[in-house]
C-alpha cells in the first residue's frame, strides 16, 4: 500500500497544475504564465499512469480531476497541486476496490 501511494504521488507530481495565490477566501488560481484558471464545466481531465508494484501484474491507474483552462495561454491543467494530492487517496480506494482488497471507509 505504501509503495502504491509512493508511486501514485510520484506520477501525480508530473500532472500540470496551477497555483493558488492570495488569502483563502480571495484565492485565485493561476497558470505558470500568470493567466487565471477557469473551470471547464462538466469536463474531467484524466491522467493515466502505468504502474507496476511488487509482483502484481502491471496496471493502469487513471487520476481524474476537474479540468481547468488558462484564460491566457489555453493550457489545460488541474487547479492546483493540492487538488491533485487530495485526489490520490480516492484513486487508491478505487484501485483497492478494483483489486478486491478490503479497506476501511
Ligand atoms: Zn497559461
Amino acid at each position: 500500500m505504501v509503495l502504491l501511494m509512493r508511486e501514485l504521488r510520484a506520477h501525480a507530481a508530473q500532472v500540470p497544475a496551477g497555483e493558488g495565490r492570495g488569502l483563502f477566501f480571495l484565492r485565485k488560481y493561476r497558470c505558470a504564465c500568470g493567466g487565471l484558471l477557469e473551470a471547464v464545466a462538466g469536463s474531467t481531465l484524466e491522467h493515466a499512469f502505468e504502474l507496476s508494484v511488487t509482483d502484481a501484474e502491471p496496471f493502469t491507474a487513471i487520476l481524474a480531476l476537474r479540468r481547468h483552462r488558462c484564460s491566457s495561454c489555453g493550457r489545460e491543467q488541474a487547479r492546483s497541486g493540492r487538488e491533485i494530492a487530495a485526489a490520490v487517496p480516492e484513486l487508491v480506494r478505487t484501485l483497492n476496490d478494483a483489486a478486491g482488497f478490503p479497506h476501511s471507509g
